[in-house]
């Protein structure tokens, strides 16, 4: 099921030229509206009118967050406040915000992207969607509640936050889809255990999640607790919101909306350009939005291209989950490593939860990384000389998968901060307190 056939399953060779004019016509709408990219254009001596492929894109400048910050609030928009609709923010995980407008093009444009991502995870007009994102400055919530009106379900705009009425519009208003962060979803689950709600007695089947890394032993494990089919979709505000790429049934990588957006993965370093199927920055331009077109922003997001072609009919590519951002890399004692790799050794070591985080802190020269990761009940009240075990277990495996020697500290169940409202923070990085 489509929701935009003719698009989405568009022959490469007409997407690609789609995308070309698009390009054109967006270079032109920034270099005449958008001070900042009429000067760089300027100097590098850019014309908009003399692009012809779709690889002179590399000839143009990368917009990286320190530009739209330097830009607050509204110093990037290509339209004047009047023909903005709605104002946006990101949630500052990494800084200062960062604030994005929308005309009403632009809004409904969005819509009809994320009931494309929707349509895609399994959702239809038949559907109750319960959206647990939140509402408010936060691109997910409000996106998602447009996208899915677009799409004809029964919206529930349950937002962020208070679980017991969360749990309790599942059962009443008979939700089907659940729309929310992996983490929250799991948090969901917990809650419904702790309130004997038999999952099987609800309806739910489908679940969209995301804005968050999570891996694919997660998916399992929120598919087996909700008993629903789980796919990953991504997005940032600074491009949209959600809606950008989402997965479908086949649950193999993220479409992305290249009608819409052109992606690049390019060597987070050098930038240059990547092999096709290397993993790497992902790097986005918009092709349609009016109030606040990006070119070649750099997300800080690794992924990289999955080859071929899925199953589905889609003719957009995919991108593999999201690793990590490049700001999120651990560097221990010379080592790389993305919190989403501790997550996959933990969920697969028996005796052990997702629940976890990691504690980085520097003794005398050596920097420490510690992960704390809360066992599973039924682990926990095992003996002493089990804890034992299972931390020896968790750390050989950290070791022999990420070439990291890391402590591992057993916490009590349920003691690691959820977050019920935004984004998880797994790491605790002490060496920037000192
Ligand atoms: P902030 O940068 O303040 O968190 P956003 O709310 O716009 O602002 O978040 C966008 C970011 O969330 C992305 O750049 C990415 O790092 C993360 N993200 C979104 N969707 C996913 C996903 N499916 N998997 C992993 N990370 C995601
Ligand atoms: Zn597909």
């Amino acid at each position: 099921m489509y929701f935009d056939p003719k698009f989405e399953t568009m022959e490469r060779d007409e997407l690609e030229q789609l995308q070309l004019e698009r390009l054109q016509s967006t270079l032109s709408r920034v270099s005449r509206n958008v001070p900042h990219y009429r000067t760089l254009f300027a100097k590098m001596d850019i014309d908009p009118d003399e692009f012809y492929s779709l690889d002179d894109v590399r000839r143009l400048p990368f917009t990286v967050k320190e530009d739209l910050r330097e830009s607050y609030p509204y110093g990037l928009f290509a339209v004047p406040l009047r023909e903005v609709v709605r104002l946006h923010a990101s949630s500052g995980a990494t800084g200062k915000p960062v604030v994005v407008g929308y005309t009403q093009n632009d809004v409904r444009k969005w819509s009809s992207l994320v009931a494309r991502i929707l349509t895609a995870g399994g959702a239809g007009r038949d559907d109750v969607v319960q959206i647990a994102l939140g509402y408010g400055l936060f691109t997910g919530g409000f996106g998602f509640h447009y996208g899915a009106e677009a799409l004809g379900c029964a919206v529930i705009p349950a937002s962020s936050g208070n679980t017991g009425r969360q749990t309790a519009i599942m059962q009443d208003y008979r939700t089907t889809v659940l729309v929310c962060t992996p983490s929250y979803a799991l948090y969901l689950a917990d809650a419904l255990d702790e309130r004997n709600i038999n999952v099987n007695a609800l309806s739910l089947r489908h679940g969209l999640f995301g804005a968050e890394v999570w891996s694919e032993a997660m998916r399992g494990e929120i598919e087996a607790r909700l008993k629903l089919t789980a796919t990953n979709n991504y997005g940032l505000s600074e491009i949209m919101g959600p809606g950008v790429a989402g997965e479908c049934l086949h649950k193999c990588g993220m479409h992305v909306n290249e009608d819409h957006f052109l992606m690049e993965i390019v060597d987070p370093v050098s930038g240059e350009p990547v092999k096709d199927g290397d993993m790497g920055e992902l790097v986005l331009t918009t092709l349609t939005k009016e109030a606040f077109p990006m070119i070649r922003f750099r997300t800080g997001d690794l992924t990289r291209i999955i080859p071929g072609v899925c199953e589905c009919g889609r003719t957009h590519r995919r991108i593999d989950r999201i690793l990590g951002r490049t700001d999120d890399m651990l560097i221990i004692r010379g080592v790389n490593v993305f919190p989403s790799q501790v997550e996959r050794v933990l969920l697969e070591v028996e005796g052990t939860t997702p629940h976890y985080r990691v504690v980085v802190d520097r003794l005398g020269a050596l920097d420490e990384a510690v992960v704390e990761v809360e066992p599973t009940e039924s682990m926990f009240f095992d003996s002493i000389g089990g804890h034992q075990k299972l931390v020896e277990r968790i750390k050989r495996r950290l070791a022999s998968d990420l070439g990291v020697a890391f402590g591992v500290k057993l916490v009590e169940p349920k003691s690691l901060e959820r977050t019920t409202e935004g984004k998880v923070r797994r790491v605790v990085d002490k060496r920037e307190i000192k």
